[in-house]
């Protein structure tokens, strides 16, 4: 308001920094209402700050580097260095190249989505998947949906609805991002009766809550956690064998729900969803991002009869997936076909089963580097760590890895670490780390791009001490 009235004055234009060269080149490359309103943005806050001015090249170059700011996507990719595989928050199972592939013809082009080519009439759009599933699985039926999330809020509502659902106190899981088994169910329509104690649930917990009114028993997989000690669960081959006795079916919710097994990557042995349908349970549902490797895809396989009723009711019409995701998914799953070269072309297990002189060849180049960057402030050096799995499979066990540690020399420790991490997390591409006791730990399991990751160091500015 007292801003004095000669300084404003001094102000160009917007016609003045419009006209400018770089402002030509960024309106054919931005457009003339997005370049427009830089050019305003950008001599409203000169004058609300006060500011003079009639240097038009600086005004325009500032409003180009808001243009060239606001046109960078929001979903960015980073450099996962958490040392979690599977990371949720950072968009779990990286895809495998055949299923990216797959998903580009999809993508550019009409494709047989839900069209029987033999006859030229309408087809299911599962059937695509279908026979895959089942070869895979030694299921007779499959079916697919949005997310394990809504396969089983599918399945619920379609053979509980109105009715009961048992489940082990032990088993009442909240993975995380508000899915809590009791919402899901409430969400589904059907009266959770919980059985048993958080440690021990017996067979004759399950018998004394069956009645009329039971519409499934549900096995949840404990992914994300492990009870141990004085515990006690009943077996999926028992629990089917009762479920039948009661004419009710058996769901066994697997959570990440593997197609192989584990050991042969080195890891410890993760119930697959072959085992599953074997111990007898009707409907097993699984993720398709967890350690199957693909997209986020919920699966749902069993019996024929039981199936077909999930397709039938109208939520599955709000749960389906798209064809994208739909090419993806069939191209993932052919990789099962040749287990012996899983680890070679599915991301996930390149990266579950990478040998540690991998990583140990990566820190040789990334620490003298980050070194040299980083200044005589920090110390970079390497430090054994473990990585995890991640997403709720094999919580508790834990993959030998290295990292590359920085720690800071002299004072001001914390708060230096703090800005150097948030520093790096700014960069072009952010990396994305942990800060464990006094030092910034960059697990190397997941950085496959070290010449992108170098380069991406050039603009870095590491924090001083004050
Ligand atoms: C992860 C998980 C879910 C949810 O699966 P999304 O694919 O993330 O929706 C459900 N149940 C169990 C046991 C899980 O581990």
């Amino acid at each position: 308001m007292d801003k004095p009235v000669a300084a404003l004055r001094k102000l160009p234009s917007v016609d003045e920094v419009m006209r400018s060269d770089a402002l030509a080149a960024a309106i054919a490359q931005f457009g003339r209402i997005a370049a427009v309103a830089a050019v305003r943005a950008v001599l409203a806050e000169a004058r609300k700050q006060g500011a003079a001015g009639s240097d038009v090249a600086a005004f325009a170059g500032d409003a180009v580097a808001r243009l060239e700011a606001a046109a960078q996507p929001n979903l960015k990719p980073v450099f996962n260095l958490t040392g979690t595989v599977l990371h949720t928050n950072l968009g779990r199972a990286l895809i495998a190249e055949s299923a990216i592939e797959a998903a580009t013809v999809a993508m550019r082009n009409a494709v047989a989505l839900e069209f029987d080519l033999g006859g030229g009439r309408r087809g299911e759009r599962d059937e695509l998947v279908r026979d895959l599933l089942c070869e895979l699985t030694g299921a007779e039926d499959a079916t697919l949906v949005n997310n394990n999330a809504a396969a089983v809020l599918l399945t619920l509502n379609t053979f509980a609805k109105g009715r009961e659902a048992i489940v082990s106190r032990g088993e009442l899981i909240e993975i995380g991002g508000a899915f809590r088994m009791p919402d899901i169910m409430s969400r589904a329509g059907t009266k959770l009766v919980e059985v048993g104690t958080t440690n021990r649930t017996h067979k004759k917990d399950y018998v004394g809550a069956l009645s009329e009114k039971t519409g499934l028993i549900l096995k949840v997989h404990t992914s994300n956690y492990r009870i141990e000690g004085f515990t006690k669960e009943v077996g999926a081959r028992e629990l089917a064998a009762l479920a039948h006795e009661h004419k009710v079916p058996l769901v066994n919710d697997l959570g990440s729900g593997t197609l192989v097994d584990l050991t042969r990557f080195g890891l410890k042995h993760e119930p697959t969803v072959a085992e599953a349908v074997a111990e007898g349970a009707d409907l097993v549902t699984f993720s398709g991002d967890k350690l199957l490797g693909g997209p986020q895809t919920g699966f749902i396989v069993g019996r024929k009869a039981l199936i077909e009723k999930l397709n039938k009711n109208p939520m599955k019409r709000a749960l389906r997936v798209d064809k994208i995701r739909l090419a993806m998914v069939e191209a993932t799953l052919r990789l099962y076909r040749d287990p012996d070269r899983l680890a070679e072309k599915l991301p996930t297990y390149r990266l579950l089963a990478r040998p540690l002189k991998d990583m140990q060849e990566l820190a040789r180049h990334i620490v003298p580097a980050l070194q040299d960057k980083l200044g005589a402030g920090f110390a970079v050096t390497t430090a054994p760590c473990s990585s995890q799995v991640g997403s709720g499979a094999l919580p508790v066990e834990s993959l030998p890895s290295l990292a590359v540690s920085i720690s800071v020399n002299g004072r001001g420790g914390g708060r230096l670490l703090t800005a150097l991490s948030n520093a790096l997390r700014k960069l072009p591409v952010p990396v994305v780390g942990r800060i464990e006791k006094d030092a910034l730990l960059f697990d190397l399991r997941c950085l496959e791009n070290i010449d992108g990751f170098l380069a991406n160091l050039a603009t870095l500015q590491p924090p001083e001490a004050v």
